[in-house]
């Protein structure tokens, strides 16, 4: 085949691949609106690709730096079009603590950092609570661009999305993920279960202990909730400790 006629058929492939992520992101907009489950987002299974296990602070260093570049050409998903800056995630890239929240907001995509307006303030002192900095653990989100108006993310992104952030956590291989919110936590254990059923307790995700809790964010608006994320931080310090 001449490498023409190779890029043509990739480009209609892609195009395909494409246009079923559009049906299947339509599908699962219709039905949430009519309070219908929607199709569950297998994690991917890395299982066999982990190759990354001994890698040293420098070699992580450097991995998630070319995995930032690569990053920050990313064009899978509309939401390139929108955006001031990929967000990409920022702390010590050999931590045992790694936060993951939904999408980067206003100040974030204007700063390139993840929590950085008044839910990140909120963040970095639920952080130093349990003892540590804020640049002593790891903090990323599901999607690594803005999405309008702070809009929920779709099925779509996603699904182009989540791949970045589950190279992330191999390179890092931290020993506790504390998933803020209700979409980190149902998105990473591929359920519909409310965020107060599943906050407080330890599940595995990808072998790795995985804690959800509130997001910083809900905190502000309900700051009664704030004593149950403290509960719940103080579970991720005693296993940390151990
Ligand atoms: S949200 Fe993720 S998949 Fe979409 S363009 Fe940004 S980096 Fe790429």
């Amino acid at each position: 085949m001449s490498s023409s006629s190779k890029s043509t058929r990739i480009q209609k492939t892609n195009a395909e691949i494409l246009s079923l992520l559009d049906g299947l992101s339509d599908k699962v907009d219709l039905e949430r609106k009519f309070g219908a489950d929607y199709l569950p987002l297998a994690p991917i299974d890395t299982q066999n690709e982990r190759k990354t296990d001994e890698l040293s602070k420098t070699e992580k260093t450097k991995a998630l730096s070319k995995l930032e570049k690569q990053v920050k050409k990313c064009t899978k998903c509309g939401l390139c079009e929108g955006r001031t800056n990929v967000v990409f995630g920022v702390g010590d890239p050999d931590a045992d603590l790694m936060f993951v929240g939904e999408a980067p907001g206003y100040y974030e995509d204007v700063q390139g950092e993840p929590f950085v307006g008044r839910a990140g303030q909120l963040l970095t002192k639920i952080i130093e609570s349990i003892g540590l900095k804020r640049e002593e653990v790891y903090i990323a989100n599901i999607l690594k661009c803005r999405p309008p108006e702070n809009r929920n993310p779709n099925a779509k992104e996603i699904v182009l999305c989540t791949p970045h952030l589950i190279k992330q956590i191999e390179i890092i291989r931290p020993k506790v993920i504390c998933a803020l919110g209700t979409f980190a936590a149902q998105t990473l254990l591929d359920t519909k279960e409310a965020i107060g059923k599943l906050r407080g307790k330890f599940f595995e995700y990808q072998g790795t202990k995985f804690l959800p809790t509130y997001h910083p964010a809900y905190l502000l608006r309900n700051p009664n909730d704030k004593k149950k994320v403290w509960s719940d931080i103080k579970k991720v310090r005693d296993y940390l400790k151990k």
